[in-house]
């Protein structure tokens, strides 16, 4: 096995960091590339190097091009597929994988016809760029809400799902076709934007079987490689998928303090042909996502947290951090949680009691 001189990685946020931490132990030279800011530069790539990607989309330029058309562009076709909500919602359908009911606006579809398919609440969803609940908009039969002009044909229609809770299940696949997973994560959304993760827990074990075989026809209908995510709802005691990521994901950074092998180590290996196993869980673990809040040094003071800070300026709404906390103690989480209770701002009470509660 000869690794690659680089692993490319195309985009530089937080996920391309935390890719380049894993690979240092590994002796996988990870390089995060900024495609965002406009530049003439040419990349040294070699042929045997390896190209990945930290998101679904990017602007066509120079330096995306270089590196999303090198033939070691892993999983090339496959971002383009799920980036975009109606190839990604059709893909389900032809899996048989289940999904909310859906269909694509057009110039055609009236409101009067969604509201008799799908009810009183329909949710719009724009096809590509949506992210942390934005690009969503809610039609209201009450309200005789309208579809904005220039949503069709560029957005789907979906179902409201009076949905229990919701989950998510990390896997990776292998080259040669092997799939391996993580427990399911337990996730909470607070407008649309991931506030809080737990992993593993026992009462979520029975939809594990369940989740592992709607991941592995997608990996397989895909032929993908590497770690992908599958955001899911849980209604009753069956899973509807809501979306997936041909990717690593925030509801997978529990796995940095949880497991033998994180999500970010998980990828690399997968992509670099590297020996892989079953990671193991070491704790379970509560990730609380760090959203437009200051750093706060206090954090560090709690004696089973990790703290992930990604470097961006702090804006509403913006995610800047994470914090990884291990349970093997029951009484010490309740304590960090009561302290991050007082230091958090008021939109942390609701999703700090949620984790209180899910430990009662
Ligand atoms: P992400 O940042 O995960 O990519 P996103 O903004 O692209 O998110 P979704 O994950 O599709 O979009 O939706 C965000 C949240 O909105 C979901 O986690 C869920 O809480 C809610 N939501 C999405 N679809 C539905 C639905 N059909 N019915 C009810 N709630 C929904
Ligand atoms: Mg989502």
């Amino acid at each position: 096995m000869t690794l690659p001189k680089n692993l490319w990685v195309l985009g530089d946020g937080q996920l391309g960091a935390m890719l380049s931490h894993a690979g240092q132990p590994l002796g996988i030279n990870v390089r995060p590339v900024d495609i965002m800011t406009p530049s003439d530069a040419q990349l040294p790539l070699e042929a045997d190097d390896i190209i990945t990607a930290e998101r679904e989309q990017w602007p066509e330029s120079q330096l995306s091009l270089q590196l999303s058309q090198h033939p070691h562009f892993i999983n090339g076709p496959v971002f383009g597929r799920l980036a975009d909500r109606f190839s990604q919602k059709s893909l389900l359908d032809e899996l048989a994988v289940a999904t909310s009911p859906w269909q694509l606006v057009d110039d055609n579809t009236n409101t009067e016809v969604l509201h008799q398919a799908y009810g009183e609440r329909v949710l719009l969803k724009r096809r590509t760029g949506g992210y942390d609940g934005k690009g969503q908009h809610w039609l209201k039969h009450a309200e005789a809400t309208t579809i904005p002009a220039d949503w069709r044909n560029e957005a789907i229609a979906e179902q409201a799902i009076n949905f229990d809770e919701e989950v998510s299940l990390v896997g990776v696949r292998t080259q040669d076709g092997r799939c391996l997973f993580y427990p399911l994560t337990l996730n909470l959304h607070q407008d649309g934007i991931l506030m809080a993760s737990i992993a593993p827990l026992s009462r979520l074990a029975p939809l594990q079987a369940e989740a592992e075989d709607m991941l592995s026809k997608v990996m397989h209908g895909l032929e993908y490689v590497g770690v992908m995510a599958m955001e899911c709802f849980r209604v009753g005691e069956h899973l509807m998928v809501n979306e997936l990521a041909p990717r690593v994901h925030n509801s997978g950074h529990w796995t940095q303090a949880g497991c033998h092998i994180n999500q970010f180590e998980l990828h690399l290996r997968a992509l670099c042909n590297l020996p892989l196993h079953q990671p193991q869980v070491n704790f379970q673990c509560v990730m609380v996502n760090l959203i437009g809040v200051d750093k706060d040094d206090r954090w560090l003071s709690l004696p089973n947290a990790e703290l992930f800070w990604y470097n961006k300026d702090v804006r509403v709404g913006r995610k800047v951090g994470h914090l990884n906390l291990s349970v093997h103690n029951k009484a010490m989480l309740d304590d960090s949680i009561s302290h991050l209770k007082v230091w958090m701002p008021q939109q942390y009470q609701a999703p700090l009691d949620w984790i209180l509660a899910e430990f009662a």
